[in-house]
């Protein structure tokens, strides 16, 4: 064959895990909404308003300046486990929620989407069932799915997933599920939270499980982001032995840090260590050294609530123009009390990945819901994100997606 010629057969192999994965629905789905001028709704991002540029420039200066005695060290490779401070500030934080932590069961990740990743090498063999909220996390489906698990989506309602329904899959699966992955505040994608009441009963059920207990991946990026009052404390303060929880700086500082962790029982650390050494040695001690500085001094207790006053002056526009523009319509939608993301239902009979192109040319772009589904995705559904637009785009957003939605319905 001359070197000009196209091979006829490739070199390279696949893995079976590779060949499991799939670019991201929503990835595909953004493209056609990065038409300029569209009012956009359909993204994940936190609002960039919130970024606190002087506080990191201020911090990167302390650490790179001149006689900066963690200059250097800023620069050298770091500790697998991340970086005592940091780790002890999570366990700080998480004893202010009432979860009795040791910064040793810390694990500061590249983001809370390692975590993810981690856990599934870590718990996740091909065929192992493992049990999801319905719908869930779209990056945790594709975390989980390259270890091939075989995920079973357990009924949910407006408050997560229904304890008689999770009960009813443990009793009839033959094999007992590796875990159960929970986002009990400010759901992506639904915005719901799962109420002191819910929690418990929930707990209930993973616990009486066979086999000493169902266990439980708590997934909680959004918890500090709420707007009346807290949300009722992690899982993980109810049963430290049984959850392995997850955090982030990605929706309270930024999440071009790539600044997460993982809290995980003491007997499952080790082998969460072993996977994040093997993924990339440790997380970036720079952003980790920089992000210590940001905090010291109570940091987060005057910026935090200056996102949640902007994101709820934003939950409150958009539930105004829904209650306005979708009025007459059989639309319905949550009531999201924290986080960044409203779930709305169409009328019947429509589907929400045929209505975005219309919504688009309209002027407007959402998420279609079914990405979020790992079973029998509800077409109906789709989802948006009220904090990266004004109050103004919001009304003029809702008003573009009723025009549609009544013209389709009709
Ligand atoms: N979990 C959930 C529920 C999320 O919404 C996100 C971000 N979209 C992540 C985890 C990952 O966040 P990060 O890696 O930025 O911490």
């Amino acid at each position: 064959m001359n070197h000009t010629e196209s091979p006829t057969t490739s070199p390279w192999r696949l893995a079976a895990r590779a060949a499991a994965m799939n670019p991201s629905a929503i990835r595909e789905i953004l493209k056609v909404t990065e038409r300029p001028g569209i009012l956009n709704f359909a993204g994940g991002l936190p609002s960039p308003e919130t970024f606190p540029v002087e506080a990191m420039r201020a911090a990167c200066a302390t650490v790179l300046g001149e006689g900066s005695a963690i200059a250097k060290p800023a620069l050298q490779y770091a500790a697998s486990e991340g970086l005592p401070e940091l780790r002890q500030w999570v366990a700080g934080e998480m004893a202010k929620q009432g979860a009795t932590v040791s910064p040793d069961q810390v694990l500061i990740t590249t983001g809370s989407q390692q975590g993810l990743d981690l856990v599934a090498k870590v718990l996740i063999d091909a065929g192992s069932p493992l049990l999801v909220e319905t719908p869930t996390y779209l990056g945790a489906l594709q975390a989980f799915t390259p270890m091939q698990p075989q995920v079973i989506s357990v009924a949910s309602d407006d408050e997560g997933v229904l304890p008689e329904a999770l009960a009813a899959q443990l009793e009839s699966g033959a094999e007992p599920p590796r875990f159960m992955y929970l986002l009990p505040n400010f759901q992506n994608p639904t915005g719901r939270t799962m109420p002191e009441a819910r929690r418990e009963a929930v707990l209930a059920v993973c616990r009486a499980s066979a086999g000493g207990g169902l266990p439980i991946i708590e997934d909680n990026p959004y918890g500090e982001l709420w707007f009346d009052q807290p949300p009722p404390a992690p899982l993980l303060a109810r049963w430290p032995e049984g959850v392995i929880y997850l955090g982030s700086f990605s929706k309270i500082l930024a999440p071009g840090l790539r600044l997460g962790y993982v809290i995980a029982p003491p007997a499952l650390y080790p082998k969460l260590l072993q996977a994040k050494q093997a993924a990339d040695l440790h997380t970036p001690g720079f952003n980790q050294r920089v992000v210590i500085e940001v905090l010291k001094g109570g940091f987060l207790d005057r910026h935090v609530p200056t996102i949640r006053a902007l994101y709820k002056a934003q939950r409150d526009a958009m539930m105004a123009a829904l209650g306005q523009h979708m009025a007459g319509l059989d639309v319905a939608w949550t009531q999201p009390q924290g986080g960044m993301f409203v779930w709305l239902r169409l009328p019947e009979g429509l589907n929400a990945q045929a209505l975005l192109p219309k919504a688009v040319d309209a002027g407007m772009a959402f998420v279609p819901g079914t990405p979020f589904y790992a079973h029998q995705p509800d077409a109906r559904t789709l989802r948006l994100s009220f904090v990266t637009s004004t109050a103004a785009q919001i009304d003029q957003g809702m008003a573009a997606l009723a025009r549609v939605i009544r013209a389709a319905a009709s």
